[in-house]
């Protein structure tokens, strides 16, 4: 369990963009679209839900890669990392790549997302499965039922 007065810091792999998150993620995903399975060179890509209001840039300048399109995919302009992406329609969230966190042995996807273009045998950890995307009226429930984990006892 984090509170929400960690801070975390990641980078890409050579270090030239460095950022910051001072809130508590909204979500944790894996999602298994084919789009991520390319993004990430892997059956899956993982990613944290952060407000804009937790995220700060440290050093660097991150560049536009991926599909030039209305989401925006950024990455180190040298190493070629992805860290993470603004999608459309999407401004009070960014998606940061998890592991470009420096701290990324705690985390684990709360939902994951597009199973049905999953690999057969990539199973990810999650509690919620989604065949889709969580529709707008699900979203809500899904972001209400991840805070309660994250608030549980248990998880403490
Ligand atoms: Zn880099
Ligand atoms: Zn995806």
């Amino acid at each position: 369990m984090r509170s929400v007065a960690d801070v975390r810091a990641g980078s890409c792999m050579c270090g030239g963009v460095r950022f910051e998150i001072s809130q508590a993620p909204a979500l944790t995903l894996a999602c298994h679209c084919r789009g991520c399975q390319r993004l990430s060179a892997s059956a899956y890509s993982l990613s944290e839900m952060i407000p804009v209001d937790g995220f700060r840039m440290l050093a660097g300048k991150p560049v536009i890669g991926a599909l030039h399109g209305p989401s925006r995919y950024l990455y180190c302009p040298r190493c070629l990392n992805w860290l993470f992406t603004r999608p459309a329609g999407f401004d009070a969230f960014i998606m940061v790549r998890a592991m470009m966190l420096d701290e990324v042995g705690d985390f684990s996807p709360f939902v994951e997302t597009m199973t049905r273009e999953k690999l057969p045998w990539a199973n990810a950890p999650a509690v919620l499965s989604f065949s889709g995307f969580p529709s707008p009226d699900d979203f809500g429930d899904v972001l209400r039922a991840f805070a309660e984990r994250q608030c549980s006892p248990a998880r403490l």
